[in-house]
């Protein structure tokens, strides 16, 4: 028979490493420049500093600065595991990780949502980054649905390069087909809703 102070010492620890292991999905967006990648960095710094196993994933088609790196506008790094589909990502991710952390979300095909859940089911913490709205103003692949099945949905604003309000738009500057084209600071811009012009390519 235990103490009861030791009983409920060890139902407390117990409780404790369930917590450590409940699983969840954070979505963490807005427009371009709005601290997307800066924010899921820090989060993930912060997994690693309480010793939790992370891994880092992005979509292959993001080669924008580095094949291999998840990269914020302000130079910001952290090794990521380039991936080409969800269910790579899914079969990347080992038995041991506790957190999860996927860059450019929106790349990813519908697919995405269920393999972050069942990440979640199996007690993974599973945090998100991308664009909430295309070029157009349009919601960007699947960031609609993970925000809605997300516990934590975080927007962020960039500041508006036209008039300083806080912006949620991204205007395209050169001119490209179709959602997916990737650039940087040469081809988008942060715009506010007044400012921002929906599929209009500026500087032309
Ligand atoms: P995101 O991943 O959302 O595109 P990053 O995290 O890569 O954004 O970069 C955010 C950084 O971009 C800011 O800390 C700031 O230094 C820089 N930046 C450049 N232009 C802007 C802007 N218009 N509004 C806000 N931040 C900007
Ligand atoms: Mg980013
Ligand atoms: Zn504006």
């Amino acid at each position: 028979m235990r103490e009861s102070g030791e009983h409920l010492s060890f139902g407390v620890a117990e409780a404790v490493d369930v917590a450590a292991r409940r699983g969840c999905l954070e979505v963490v967006c807005g427009s371009m420049f709005s601290g997307k990648t800066e924010e899921l960095l820090r989060r993930m710094k912060r997994a690693r500093l309480a010793r939790q196993r992370v891994q880092l994933f992005k979509p292959r088609v993001d080669q924008r600065y580095d094949a291999v790196k998840v990269v914020s506008h302000e130079g910001a790094n952290a090794d990521a595991v380039p991936v080409g589909s969800a269910a790579e990502l899914l079969e990347t991710v080992q038995a041991d990780t506790a957190v999860v952390g996927i860059d450019e979300v929106q790349f990813f095909d519908e697919r995405i949502v269920e393999v972050c859940d069942t990440l979640a089911n199996r007690g993974v913490r599973v945090i998100c980054a991308g664009l909430d709205q295309d070029y157009r103003g349009q919601p960007f692949g699947p960031i609609s649905l993970l925000m809605a099945v997300a516990e934590f949905v975080t927007k962020l604003h960039a500041v508006c390069s036209k008039c300083g309000a806080q912006a949620c738009r991204s205007q395209r500057l050169v001119a490209s087909e179709g959602q997916l084209f990737v650039g940087g600071a040469a081809a988008y811009e942060a715009r506010c809703r007044r400012c921002f012009s929906p599929g209009v390519i500026e500087g032309q």
